[in-house]
């Protein structure tokens, strides 16, 4: 049978926990730099760090995929308490932070088992995800879900364009409709809406500031989990 549907899913928090991992990789990178620099005056927070953390992230082109190095240099001048020269330690303890993040496997989220054996009949299952090609396939066997995924495709940025580009590729096979589910408004929300998709937005334990809004997009539903989204979105086709 052919799907009817076309659903194109994000990857990172919304089928994985990417934020936890983040998390305990920043945080052990915190307490290295407070032990580093333990003298110093400036003891720096977790919290603290978050804050700084979005506000390079907000004003870096790459957003939250900014070099790593640049927030290891920011926390090492408030704990030092002065703009410093380049110190080649930034580099080394950025790298030690990749490290640790490749090492680390996100959990997989609540109700992404289920919400996606309920799908699979029903939707080209499309996987659209700005950056992540050594990671995605390795996560997908390992929690024994790409039979469920027909595709995944990799973009710099997630734009109304690609939506569109991949809406008229499964119109072609004989979609009638589309659906985006994600984490973030504008990323996954706003620029579906625009290219015609209904959206199940899944609110994540972490959101950029920046990204809760998008031009006023509403989601057309507001998931608990994932689940939920797919069992909403199934309903919908029945109705
Ligand atoms: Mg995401």
């Amino acid at each position: 049978m052919r799907s009817k549907l076309l659903v194109v899913l994000d990857a990172d928090n919304t089928l994985w926990d990417t934020n936890s991992v983040f998390e305990d990789c920043q945080r052990e990178l915190l307490e290295m730099l407070n032990d580093i620099y333990r003298h110093s005056r400036t003891e720096i927070t977790f919290d603290r760090l978050r804050e700084i953390d979005q506000s390079i992230a907000e004003s870096h082109p790459r957003g939250l995929r900014y070099p790593f190095s640049i927030l290891i240099r920011r926390l090492r001048e408030i704990m030092i308490g002065k703009a410093g020269p380049d110190d080649p330690l930034d580099a080394e303890l950025a790298n030690r932070f990749y490290q640790e993040l490749a090492a680390k496997t996100p959990p997989l989220l609540e109700g992404v088992n289920e919400g996606l054996a309920l799908l699979k009949s029903a939707a080209n299952l499309v996987i659209l995800s700005e950056g992540g090609q050594s990671r995605i396939p390795i996560l997908l066997e390992k929690y024994a879900i790409s039979d469920y995924v027909r595709a995944t495709e990799y973009v710099t940025s997630k734009t109304s364009e690609e939506f569109y580009r991949i809406r008229r590729q499964y119109r072609h096979r004989g979609v009638i409709k589309e659906w985006s589910i994600g984490d973030q408004l504008a990323k996954d929300i706003g620029p579906a809406a625009e290219a015609n998709f209904s959206t199940v937005f899944v609110p994540g334990g972490f959101d950029s500031k920046w990204n809760q809004t998008y031009n006023g997009a509403e989601p057309t539903y507001v998931a608990r989990d994932f689940l939920d989204a797919a069992e909403y979105i199934i309903k919908d086709l029945k109705d």
